[in-house]
């Protein structure tokens, strides 16, 4: 049930605007949902003179984030919740003045840091003034206290990886509490008793809005339940509500690309028990984008949705939606995308000749020392019908010939490389190419597959191998090469 000091703001607003137009027309009765609008066009303009320049990948590192906690300014209370397994400390920054608590936390997943980069966004634009949003961030600062763990999980960020330095998934460890990093989190949701939580993740690029996938996934919602039978509480409608206008507003930037989480209960999760705890609990998760590899994109939806969704709390403006309305969210499907997806291609066997469609995704692997480049290695990840998929880059061969390339007979070095005509090589076959000494990452040349001096490159069109691909067409003329998971369309 709603206590009556959370909507005490909103209450008075409402009765004051009864009073108001109650003057002014007498006849008929008044709207019961008179909400503040919510001036989004001119918070939409605003977002990006706020916006953190030093974070532009997603590899940052909690040390990168010192100086960010110690330029806040006034208004902002910083200080320590807690230190990691490896002795890190767990920032906590504190914002507002009102009565109803709302406690964020993002980046327990330490590789899921879009929207610890959308926090320090979002602290600049309520540190912003003058802009003509100044009554909208009074509006926040009465009604709300703001209470945001960014990078709940410093170890795995710096490692970019999953889990934190004891190898637990902190997002099973809300009951036991293991993990430092977990005690942090139960500890300021219980010192607040939190009425709000936002759980803010990442999920895999390669999920879709709804099945058969069409459009990827950008951001994927949640109402976490909090019992097997996933009962709809009060509190869990409320936060159901508060997905729902959520959704209206990212719909129109990206239609048809916000999907709904699967809610199956998982009693070790702190969503699910964050909701069985009283707190009414909110899973966002930024997915992918189609050229937008470090997300920078779905980082600013983020922050358009958390001050549209603080916005919506203060004023018990989410309660204008219904839980059908987020019923209506398609549910995502994990796998649903793929990176390129080429449809009949024809493939020549010894057995003869076969059509088929070929889907290709890429993995990244994160570089040492540092952890803060990477590697993108693509992969047949499927074969036969995937008229069920959705992809990002996609194009119907019409029974274009497919040919597995060839490795250049000589090995180079890296400038040589880097001199190569592809297109030239690519006319002879070839798509790879080995180095005289084992190059540094990332390779040379990013239109040829850069072999190690060893290396071997597999021909099979079997799904798990990298093949690249040359493609002729009808003609028998040489018109596009797939490398590394790139469609590549080649000049006559
Ligand atoms: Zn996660």
């Amino acid at each position: 049930m709603m206590t009556s000091s959370r909507f005490s703001r909103p209450a008075a607003v409402l009765l004051l605007w009864v009073l108001v137009i109650g003057c002014a027309e007498s006849q008929g009765p008044a709207p019961v949902t008179n909400y503040p609008d919510f001036p989004f066009a001119a918070v939409e303009t605003s977002v990006d003179r706020y916006r953190e320049e030093s974070l532009t990948t997603r590899r940052f590192k909690p040390a990168d984030l010192a100086p960010l906690y110690a330029a806040l300014g006034g208004g902002f209370g910083v200080d320590t919740a807690g230190t990691s397994v490896e002795g890190r400390a767990i920032h906590r920054v504190q914002w507002g003045s009102g009565p109803t608590e709302v406690l964020l936390w993002s980046q327990m997943h330490g590789d899921e840091p879009t929207a610890t980069a959308a926090l320090f966004d979002l602290f600049h634009w309520l540190a912003g003034r003058d802009d003509g949003l100044d009554s909208l961030r009074a509006t926040l600062r009465e009604s709300l206290h703001l209470t945001f763990i960014p990078m709940l999980n410093p170890d795995g960020a710096n490692r970019y990886e999953r889990r934190n330095a004891l190898g637990i998934d902190l997002n099973r460890d809300a009951l036991h509490l293991t993990s430092p990093e977990a005690r942090v989190l139960k500890g300021e949701r219980d010192r607040l008793q939190a009425d709000w939580g936002f759980n803010l993740h990442d999920q895999g690029i390669y999920y879709s809005a709804g099945f058969p996938g069409e459009k990827g996934c950008v951001i994927s919602i949640l109402a976490p339940a909090f019992d097997w039978e996933k009962s709809m509480s009060q509190k869990r409608t409320d936060a159901a509500q508060l997905i729902a206008l959520l959704n209206d507003r990212w719909q129109e930037a990206v239609p048809g690309q916000i999907g709904r989480y699967n809610d199956d209960f998982e009693p070790r999760a702190f969503g699910d028990n964050l909701q069985k705890w009283g707190t009414r609990t909110v899973l966002i998760e930024s997915g992918g984008y189609p050229g937008d590899p470090e997300k920078q994109e779905i980082r600013r939806l983020n922050v358009l949705g958390l001050i549209n969704g603080l916005h919506a709390i203060a004023t018990g403006r989410f309660e204008q939606y219904s839980v059908a309305d987020y019923l209506e969210i398609p549910e995502n499907e994990s796998n649903g995308m793929h990176a390129l997806i080429l449809e009949n291609a024809r493939v020549e066997r010894p057995e003869g000749s076969f059509v088929l469609d070929i889907g290709f995704r890429i993995a990244e692997r994160t570089l040492p020392p540092d952890n803060r480049r990477y590697t993108s290695s693509a992969y047949i990840s499927d074969l036969g019908d995937l008229s069920t998929f959705g992809a990002f880059e996609r194009v119907d061969l019409d029974s274009f010939r497919v040919v597995p390339g060839r490795v250049y007979p000589t090995a180079l070095g890296a400038n040589a490389i880097r001199d190569l005509d592809p297109t030239a090589l690519y006319r002879d076959g070839y798509t790879a190419v080995k180095a005289t000494t084992i190059l540094p990452d990332p390779p040379p040349t990013e239109v040829l597959r850069v072999l190690t001096p060893s290396g071997s490159i597999s021909r099979d069109i079997d799904v798990g191998n990298p093949a690249d691909l040359l493609i002729y067409d009808g003609a028998d003329r040489l018109v596009m090469a797939v490398i590394n998971g790139r469609l590549r369309r080649l000049g006559q």
